[in-house]
């Protein structure tokens, strides 16, 4: 395994996230959507008409997909969850794609997790 890889599997847990930063409203955000566990806005670079970021309030270590437990299984289904509602609020009826970046080789950046709700034209 390369060290950036180990890296990005073991040290990037940042006690307090750009996206926790953005959920205290330290960091202004577009946002769409919250509920009790999740909170979503629009990617500041976005790469179609709807991008928006989904993440959890409390990530509980989950800072990429490369961390999932069992005990994230909860935080896991409320993204989803999340993601089919800021779509149905959004009208991406004709469909859209769910993103999650993981590590270097796929270009994360911010090692909180997030899904990318990617739509429109
Ligand atoms: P990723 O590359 O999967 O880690 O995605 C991180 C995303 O966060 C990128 O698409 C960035 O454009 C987005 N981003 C970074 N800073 C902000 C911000 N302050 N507000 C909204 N989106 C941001």
């Amino acid at each position: 395994m390369s060290e950036e890889i180990k890296l990005a599997q073991t040290a990037k847990e940042e006690e307090v996230t750009l996206f926790d930063k953005i959920i205290a409203g330290k960091i202004p955000c577009s946002k769409v959507y919250e509920d009790d566990y999740t909170f979503a806005f629009r990617d500041i670079s976005p790469t179609a008409k709807t991008h928006i970021l989904v993440i959890p309030k409390n990530w509980d270590g989950l800072s990429s997909l490369f961390k999932a437990e069992e005990k994230h299984v909860d935080i896991m289904g409320r993204l989803l969850l999340a993601c089919s509602q800021v779509a149905k609020q959004e009208g991406l009826d004709e469909g859209y794609r769910i993103v999650i970046n993981t590590g270097p080789h796929a270009g994360q950046t911010v090692y909180h997790i997030h899904l990318h709700v990617i739509g429109g034209e």
